[in-house]
Formats: structure tokens, sequence, C-alpha cells
């Protein structure tokens, strides 16, 4: 039992780390050039990445901004309009490499993030990233507690991320005009990607929260990396329209 709950608060804390780096870096910065980051903060993020879910940050951003291209209509890679709601849900992870693998995709939609010497040495190469971050579990926490955290870490990833793309484009509100939906709970759980409708309204905007009720914590970690001069806003800041800002 003790192993268990230790088993859950390592997990739960990686969950977050591995999804901060995600909105923060996959998302607001690579996809949509909403910030700069400095090189150190990018390569934190690329080896927090590297070693918690394995994912190459120019196959996402492919995926992501096709996904903005095709907002639930065929081509979206996981919209639950186009595919089940329980698909997208579940079964995201499936969606997610189909898209990342196809090499049209690539080159349409990440023609600007070309593999540096980085890429090609280490952080193309998942296997040996995410073997790293189970190893190191293991020597620190030992064989049962490693087991267990790959095991919750990975499904909490899958299913927070599946939730997004799921229950972010079918239940909650829209203030704005775009079928994506804003859930502020789920908004707490990945730090600030629940609130999808904000986002696909101003998708710019490095900060997701419109209003003083929702719940950004991304946002304010990019105010901490700001005040310690690793990250820097897209100036001009992208206007939110007068609707978005009272709604
Ligand atoms: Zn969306
Ligand atoms: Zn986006």
């Amino acid at each position: 039992m003790k192993s268990l709950i230790e088993s859950v608060v390592i997990a739960v804390i990686i969950t977050q780390i591995a999804i901060m780096a995600t909105t923060i870096y996959l998302h607001r910065a690579l996809s949509h050039r909403a910030l700069r980051l400095s090189k150190a903060a990018s390569f934190a993020f690329r080896g927090i990445l590297w070693i918690t879910t394995g994912i190459v940050p120019r196959e996402w951003v492919a995926v992501h901004r096709k996904h903005h291209a095709y907002t639930d209509v065929i081509g979206d890679p996981h919209s639950p309009v186009v595919e089940n709601f329980l698909i997208v849900q579940f079964a995201n992870v499936y969606l997610y490499r189909k898209a990342a693998k196809d090499k049209d995709n690539l080159r349409k939609y990440a023609r600007d993030l070309p593999p540096d010497r980085w890429d090609k040495a280490l952080f193309d190469k998942p296997l040996i990233g995410l073997g790293i971050g189970i190893v190191a579990l293991f020597l620190f926490f030992g064989p049962l507690v490693a087991l267990l955290v790959s095991i919750i870490h990975m499904v909490s990833y899958l299913m927070l991320s599946g939730a997004v793309n799921a229950i972010g484009h079918t239940f909650g509100d829209r203030p704005h005009d775009n079928l994506a939906t804003n859930n502020n709970w789920l908004a707490i759980l990945t730090c600030g990607e629940g609130l999808h409708n904000n986002h696909h309204a101003v998708p710019t905007s490095a900060r997701l929260a419109l209003k003083k009720t929702q719940i950004d914590i991304g946002w304010w970690a990019i105010k901490f990396l700001e005040n310690i001069g690793q990250a820097t806003l897209r100036a001009p800041r992208p206007r939110v329209s007068s609707s978005a800002a009272s709604s």
C-alpha cells in the first residue's frame, strides 16, 4: 500500500511536469510562436519531454498545426466530430502516431523545425529517452515503484491529452465562435489546456485564461520564466476581441 501511494504521488508530479513542458514548449512556444524561450529553457523542456513522453517535438507540432488547419472537419487528426468521441478520448495516441508518421504532414506543417545536432544525437530517439527515464526511476525508487509510476504516468498523460482533444471539443462552455470548449476542471489538470475554446479563439496568445476565474497554471509558469529572463512574449501581443475578454 505504501508503495502504491508513493507511486501515485511521484507519477502525478512527473505527469504534471510533462504536461507543463507540453503546453509551454510544444504548444504555446513551438506550434504557435506565442512566446520565445531561451536556449537553456528550450533545452530543459526538450530533455523533460524526451525522458517523460518520448515525443519528437516536430512531429507533435505538425500534428497540432494540422488540427488547427482542419479543426473538426475531414483532415483533423483527432476530432471527436470526425471520429468517434471514445476513440479520440481513449485511442488518441493511435490517431497521433498515424498523423505523426505522415511525412507530407511533417514537410507541410513543421518545415521551420529541421532536426539539429541534438535531435540527431538524442531527441529523435524516443526509446532511448524513455529508457533513461525508467532506469532513473528504477535507481531512485526500486523496481516496483518504477513499474507502477511508469504505468500510472503513461495512462494519466495519455488520458489527459485525449481529454483535451475529445472533451475539449465536445463538453463545456463555448463563449467564442468555435467548436472547442472551456472546462476549468480540465484546465486545472492540464496546466491551462482545458481552456480550449479560448485557445481556438486566440491561438497565438501565450495566455489561455481570458477571465479571472479561469485557471491557467501554464501562464503562471510563463510569467515566472519571463521574470527570470528565460521567456519573451510575442510582440505585438495578440489582440483578444472585446467579446472574448468579457465573456
Ligand atoms: Zn482543438
Ligand atoms: Zn493550438
